[in-house]
């Protein structure tokens, strides 16, 4: 029996890994390496590693772990889950079984992106879902904002923070209010109704094409969709959600399920790498005051005297 299971080994699962390692906690952590930002090049805005290939923060965080003994990695997915007589018990997809006391959910989610042509491609490097992260690197370029909700009208007033050339291609006519329009022709911003075929370049994102209009040279596409939970993990510990499918967090990364805590974009706030690891840190912190906790009162009990 460990004394806490971290599942996932992103910046959230790491981070929280590091704190429990320096608080000499006998931790197992698991990762089935597939991490949200996968198609990415490179990682912005994370102080200190601004620009560095994502995986090789990973590599990075698991090489200052490696300094603290009681840490352990196994890299294999969950495949099941159940609370048992004082913790959690664990199935992994090679069958064996792994039990803790605590159990940390840092498991991430997955972006939905959009069936267009050439999308997937260039995902990562020309097609985005976050402006925060890789805006900087086109900017006073040709934007695009693919959709045609009001999210989408939101998302081209937001790109103005890195250029003024933003256009929405929306596939039909959209279905924001006539007071968002005026907003957007206030600001410039063009929209073209005209269904996209596909993203298209050599080495890199050029234009758009149409089923029936010329095509339109952009640097960059955004798109907001669906951002769902990489694993139905929470789901089967019964965990509350919110109603935006993040698991609903109490105090210091506690869930509704006792010994239960999550961490990272599995929570709802802000998607940063750097914000994921922060929840780790807060987690870490929270699981090692539960077991302290524990292991006072059990020295307290007439039981211990
Ligand atoms: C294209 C793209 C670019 C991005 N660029 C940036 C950027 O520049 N800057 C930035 O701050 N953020 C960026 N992000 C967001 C960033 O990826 C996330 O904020 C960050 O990865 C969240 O960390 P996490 O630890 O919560 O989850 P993840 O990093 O997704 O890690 C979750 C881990 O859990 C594992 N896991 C899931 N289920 C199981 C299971 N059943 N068993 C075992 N393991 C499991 C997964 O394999 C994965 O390794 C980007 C995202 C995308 C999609």
């Amino acid at each position: 029996m460990h004394e806490v299971i971290i599942i996932g080994a992103g910046p959230a699962g790491l981070n929280a890994a590091l704190i429990l390692g320096r608080c000499q906690r006998d931790v197992l952590v698991l990762d089935s390496g597939k991490p949200r930002n996968a198609a990415s090049r490179a990682l912005h805005g994370f102080l200190t590693r601004d620009g560095a290939p994502p995986m090789d923060l990973r590599k990075w965080g698991r090489d200052e772990i490696a300094r603290y003994p009681s840490v352990k990695f196994r890299d294999l997915p969950v495949t099941g889950v159940e609370r048992s007589d004082g913790g959690f018990e664990l199935k992994l997809s090679d069958n064996s079984t792994e039990r803790a006391r605590l159990l940390l959910l840092a498991t991430g989610r997955v972006d939905v992106v959009p069936e267009v042509a050439g999308f997937t491609e260039f995902y990562g490097r020309g097609v985005y879902h976050c402006p925060y992260c890789d805006g900087w690197e086109h900017r006073d370029q040709p934007l695009v904002v693919y959709g045609r909700n009001d999210s989408a009208a939101s998302l081209a007033l937001g790109l103005l923070t890195w250029s003024r050339d933003v256009t929405v291609c929306a596939d039909s006519r959209p279905d924001w209010n006539a007071e968002r329009q005026v907003e957007l022709e206030r600001n410039g911003i063009a929209v073209v109704e005209n269904q996209v075929r596909a993203a298209e370049g050599h080495e890199r994102l050029q234009r758009l094409t149409f089923a029936d209009r010329d095509a339109l040279a952009c640097s960059a596409v955004f798109f907001c969709s669906d951002c769902l939970q990489r694993s139905t993990l929470p789901e089967r510990l019964g965990c509350e959600f919110d109603d935006d499918g993040n698991v609903r967090c109490q105090q210091m990364a506690a869930t509704n399920v006792p010994g239960l805590f999550v961490a990272g974009n599995v929570r709802g706030g802000i998607h940063l790498a750097i914000m994921a690891a922060a929840e780790g840190a807060e987690a870490g912190i929270a699981m090692n005051e539960a077991l302290l906790d524990a292991e006072l009162a059990a020295a307290n009990s007439p039981a211990a005297t």
